[in-house]
């Protein structure tokens, strides 16, 4: 295990090795931070927030799209010794003041357009703008962070002359991050990583996932989500690569990004995947800098991972797996080694997988059958903030946690996920993956988009349903119901044909990526 701070672990090398060089790069405007800026930026956040009173142990909510600085505060607030819990951007005011009082955060950092659903936020939290004493629970104050005026106005435009904190950090047992899970099955949880759960990870990642100063990755997922925060700010800062950052998914924007910054590594989720590799605009744009594309956060179908490589000229999209709860991977398919189509990659070093029978669940399954993935290892959390039942639900005496995800290994070690245990559509006795249908929707020409949950049928029957989006253009309107239904009966097994179909405009999906299907199901149940 890594012993450092986060912020060290990240900074402290490259502050010195890299210092002229571009750290963060705005994809938009081209205005560039160099990691001397950076690790200033950081030291005069941590000095700013220990001056206004944040001590360590404190919450410090961080509610920001991704922009240049939003690294400086990260690695700023932990070095004053807060833990920071990323929120959403696009939360509502209500969703933001459930994060804030469910993390008991004291501090909330912004940016302009987004102050006034923070100041509405903090309200509900009792916070009184304008007041002073704000009382002992709730947030104490509320910092602007944005990233203007040359990235000269930090925190508020409070100019700090305040010495940097020296603050005693043990990183086994602080916490440096609580990040909420995506709350794709149930409401988000404050997930505890301590910064050894962090650094540790980063490490573990390393040796598969090197990166150096050469690299040029372009961050569009979002910073605030354990796959952004790990592979788009820690392991490439702590290298001396440079991030080329984007507010928000734009599909022009993005391949105008990678063509202008000759881009090489891009870290993307299954839907910028699809976009990459049926929209017509990709081929405008020269993109034949990309060497590296990999695709985590939710199942990728292997066709097209294959036909987005080949479109793209890199030699296919590769995975990795992980989860909040693993701060977050233990799975990747290394840089400069291929895989097998559809695995999500090799075992971390000095992490144990248990792959156990879902009938038997103290049983495990033998090598090559589906089970539910079980770890363990130094990324494993520390556990949910303030659930101490579901914490122990979810990692047993031994430290072994449970996914909640379906699983096998091959002979040679590399994973495949199928899908969560959650999620399975049992028919007739039968288990049905909706996100293996969805990869073979996904691979019709005139579908752009398909989710698949289980419905009940005239018998009480669960069966699966789809609801697809067809592809703009002469094939996508001439589809049919019955179209779809063949398509997919000609590709699977008899019991898991998809038995009904709805057409639909989008498929609704968290920022990460994630199908929400509780959604769907939602939708399905109010209609009767
Ligand atoms: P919640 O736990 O709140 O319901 P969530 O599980 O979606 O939300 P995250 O921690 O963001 O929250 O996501 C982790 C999950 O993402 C994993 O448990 C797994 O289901 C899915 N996942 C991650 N990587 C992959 C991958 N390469 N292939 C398939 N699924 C993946
Ligand atoms: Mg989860």
């Amino acid at each position: 295990p890594v012993d450092e701070p986060i912020h060290d672990a990240v900074l402290g090398r490259s502050a010195v090795e890299f210092g002229d060089r571009a750290a963060l790069v705005d994809g938009l405007d081209g205005s560039v931070l160099t990691y001397a800026q950076l690790d200033a930026f950081t030291r005069r956040i941590a000095a700013a927030l220990a001056e206004a009173g944040l001590r360590k142990g404190d919450v410090l909510a961080l509610h920001s799209p991704n922009t240049l600085v939003f690294p400086a505060v990260f690695h700023g607030a932990t070095r004053a010794g807060a833990a920071v819990s990323t929120v959403h951007p696009l939360a509502t005011a209500e969703e933001l003041a459930r994060q804030l009082r469910d993390s008991g955060a004291r501090w909330l950092v912004t940016v302009s357009p987004l102050l006034e659903t923070a100041r509405q936020a903090a309200e509900l939290c009792g916070y009184r703008t304008g007041g002073t004493g704000q009382g002992e629970g709730g947030i104490q104050e509320i910092f602007v962070c944005d990233a203007a005026e040359g990235y000269r106005s930090v925190l508020g435009m409070r100019e700090s002359a305040a010495p940097e904190p020296h603050v005693e950090i043990d990183p086994a047992r602080d916490l440096a991050a609580l990040p909420y899970s995506s709350g794709t099955t149930s409401l988000p949880k404050g997930v505890m990583l301590t910064h050894r759960n962090i650094a540790t990870n980063l490490a573990q990642l390393d040796p598969l996932m090197p990166a150096g100063p050469e690299d040029r990755l372009l961050a569009v997922l979002p910073f605030f989500h354990i796959y952004g925060l790990t592979a788009l700010i820690n392991a490439p800062l702590r290298k001396g690569a440079a991030v080329v950052v984007l507010p928000r998914f734009e599909l022009g924007q993005f391949l105008a990004a990678i063509e202008t910054h000759r881009v090489n590594v891009l870290y993307v989720a299954p839907p910028i995947v699809l976009a990459l590799a049926k929209h017509p605009d990709v081929d405008k744009y020269d993109l034949s800098s990309l060497e590296f594309v990999l695709s985590a956060a939710a199942p990728l179908d292997a066709e097209l991972a294959v036909a987005c490589g080949e479109r793209l000229n890199v030699p296919v999209v590769k995975q990795a797996y992980g989860m909040t709860e693993l701060s977050p991977g233990t799975h990747v398919v290394p840089r400069y080694e291929s895989a097998p189509p559809g695995a999500v990659g090799k075992l971390l070093p000095s992490t144990e997988m248990r792959v156990a029978s879902l009938v038997d669940p103290g049983r495990d399954v033998p090598e090559g059958e589906e089970g539910e993935l079980l770890f363990r290892g130094p990324q494993v959390m520390k556990g949910y903030l303030g659930r101490t039942g579901e914490t122990d639900a979810m990692i047993d005496a031994d430290g072994w946690l449970r996914t909640g995800d379906i699983g096998r290994v091959d002979a040679d070690g590399w994973l495949y996920v199928v899908d969560r245990v959650k999620e399975l559509i049992k028919y007739k006795g039968y288990q049905v993956a909706p996100a293996e249908l969805e990869a073979v929707l996904l691979t019709h020409p005139a579908l752009a988009d398909a989710a698949v949950i289980g419905v009940p049928d005239e018998s009480g029957n669960e069966v699966p349903k789809a609801f697809v989006v067809r592809q703009q253009g002469a094939a996508g309107e001439a589809l049919t119901e019955d179209d779809v239904l063949a398509y997919v009966a000609e590709r699977v097994a008899p019991y898991k044909k998809v038995r009904r179909v709805e057409f639909t405009q989008t498929v609704p999906r968290a920022l990460s990526g994630k199908i929400l299907r509780r959604e769907l199901r939602a939708a399905e149940a109010e209609k009767g």
